[in-house]
């Protein structure tokens, strides 16, 4: 069965047909590295994903903090995570770097603060 993909990982997005042989081996044509065969086996295999996304802040300068994910996740674990994300409320100051959430959904990955969100009355003091 042939099968073209994008690679996604770096801007040079190339195409890259794959094909499984009968004897169940995979040719790769179209990566221009290494980076791309290891991509295509895993999006073949078990694809992943991250997410970087935001959550709320109450009582901060800004009303959203950045989050994102320690590590990817797998493919179809990206909506319960969402949900997961969605849910969380934060009440400032966050600082970037804070772990948010360990174990998203019983896996290995964390939600962290990729933003620092100062609180209101902190921000007034200055
Ligand atoms: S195959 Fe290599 S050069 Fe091509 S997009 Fe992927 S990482 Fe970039």
């Amino acid at each position: 069965m042939k099968k073209t993909c994008i690679c996604i990982i770096c801007p040079n997005g190339c195409e890259i047909e794959t094909e499984v042989k009968e004897d169940g081996t995979l040719s790769l044509t179209g990566n221009t590295c290494d980076k791309g065969a290891d991509y295509v086996r895993q999006e073949l295999t078990a694809p992943v994903r991250t997410i970087s996304t935001s959550v709320h802040v109450k009582g901060g300068v800004l009303p959203l903090a950045s989050v994102r994910l320690t590590r990817p996740v797998p493919k179809e674990m990206i909506f319960p995570v969402m949900e997961q994300i969605r849910k969380i409320s934060l009440t400032a100051p966050v600082q970037s770097g804070t772990v948010i959430l360990r174990k998203v959904c019983g896996l290995d990955s964390d939600v962290v603060a990729t933003r620092t969100v100062r609180a209101v009355n902190e921000s007034q003091s200055l």
